[in-house]
């Protein structure tokens, strides 16, 4: 059921077919290479381990594959297929030079300690290497993996290729030639169209009530955002727990944030902590955060989120996905006849990727830009391409995400 890919697909011939461009798609069914490998590493137990990994290069015409590498026990092919199909769609989104690309490992990196963690993300780098590199293919962090894991694979990169070449990989960290505002750019970015969004249908964030599925990278820089800007945040998951506050007065970001890296969980009131107590709410399961009634649902978690089976109890009035893939193309249908907008993932989430296209840039121009020109630069993209999207939906009267396709396909087709 919910296969990524043959949902991708299924989002990609609804948009050639309203835009008369199906018999123009051909290359875009089809990732351009597939690489697989099984990386062997040496545990701290002395036992050797392996570990099944994948790059896939989805498309180059518009620039070097361009994606990030996850790091998950659920990763399959067909999900890196999707998701680096979406990285050709969203760079198109936005307009940057690049294409798509994504790999992943299957593995849960939580079992692992820092020393084969590291093992692990060097050995990705020696089984790929020659398929990889600045102008060929820029790998990126995604789920489970960071800066730290960035720098490691860069080193490795350096050392077999015998040159110093950061412009390889982007989400590196500051003191290994990273950018400023990568760590937040998703959120950034995001949080940039959805203000331009709002402030198009004249909504005041203080009215705006929010639940936030996800609380790693992105959506926690996406909650600390919403919640300076005065909006409501009423419910929070993780992988493991979910709050819900019943008065809808609004957690106070930074003691959640708190309880989050004191515990890894958001509900420590399970654990009897008087003071994290004093915040009113309900729990309940992960799962079942995204059926709460709320102004704004932001998806920061995985793929699969909203489908057929629970797409009839959303409430939300509006959805941002902050994470790739979370909403099936029948769920889609189901919330375009519900008018529950869906702030659609390649455009969403695309200042993760936009500002990594900033880092190569400076890399490749040995520079380095301030977090205040990173954000100057990336703003008007992000809106730009909103309004490019927005006009396009007007026009053929579809939703944001198949507007979002049609403009991106213009841009990729095109030569
Ligand atoms: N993993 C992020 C995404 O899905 C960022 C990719 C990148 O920076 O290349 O967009």
């Amino acid at each position: 059921m919910n296969n990524p890919y043959q949902n991708a697909m299924t989002q990609l011939e609804k948009a050639a077919k309203i835009a008369g461009l199906q018999n123009k798609i051909g290359p875009l069914k089809k990732p351009m290479r597939i690489l697989k490998a099984n990386l062997a590493v040496r545990m701290d137990d002395g036992k050797i381990k392996k570990f099944k990994a994948f790059r896939v290069q989805y498309n180059n015409f518009r620039g070097p594959f361009k994606g990030g590498i996850r790091y998950h026990a659920q990763v399959s092919l067909d999900e890196i297929k999707a998701l680096s199909f979406w990285m050709t769609i969203k760079t198109a989104t936005v307009g940057i030079p690049m294409g798509g690309g994504k790999g992943g490992v299957i593995i849960d990196p939580k079992k692992l300690s820092p020393m084969e963690l590291e093992k692990l993300s060097r050995a990705y780098v020696r089984a790929f290497y020659k398929y990889l590199g600045p102008n060929l293919d820029v790998p990126a962090p995604d789920v489970n993996t960071n800066s730290q894991i960035m720098d490691w694979m860069s080193d490795e990169f350096n050392k077999l290729t015998k040159k110093n070449q950061p412009a390889f990989i982007t989400g590196k960290s500051l003191e290994f030639d990273g950018s400023q505002g990568r760590d937040t750019a998703t959120a950034d970015g995001g949080f940039f169209v959805l203000k331009e969004f709002l402030k198009q249908l004249k909504i005041s964030p203080k009215k705006i009530t929010v639940v936030i599925q996800g609380f790693g990278n992105v959506g926690a820089n996406m909650a600390e955002k919403l919640y300076q800007s005065g909006f409501k945040i009423i419910g929070v998951s993780d992988s493991q727990t979910a709050i819900i506050d019943p008065k809808k007065k609004g957690f106070n970001y930074n003691l959640i944030k708190e309880i989050k890296s004191h515990h890894g969980r958001i509900d420590v009131c399970v654990r009897h902590e008087a003071k994290y107590c004093k915040i009113v709410h309900n729990h309940l399961s992960p799962q079942k955060i995204v059926e709460q009634s709320c102004d704004l649902l932001v998806l920061a978690a995985l793929e699969n989120q909203i489908t057929k089976d629970n797409v009839s109890r959303i409430k939300a009035k509006m959805i941002l996905e902050l994470a790739n893939g979370p909403i099936t193309p029948k769920a889609d249908q189901t919330l375009w006849q519900k008018n529950i907008t869906v702030i659609p993932d390649v455009l969403a989430n695309a200042g993760g990727v936009t500002v990594s296209y900033f880092e190569w840039r400076q890399n490749m121009k040995k520079e380095n830009w301030s977090r205040a020109q990173i954000l100057k630069k990336l703003k008007p993209i992000m809106i730009k391409a909103l309004k490019r999207i927005d006009k396009i939906a007007k026009k053929y009267k579809i939703d944001l995400r198949t507007a979002a396709f049609i403009s991106a396909l213009r841009q990729i087709i095109k030569k």
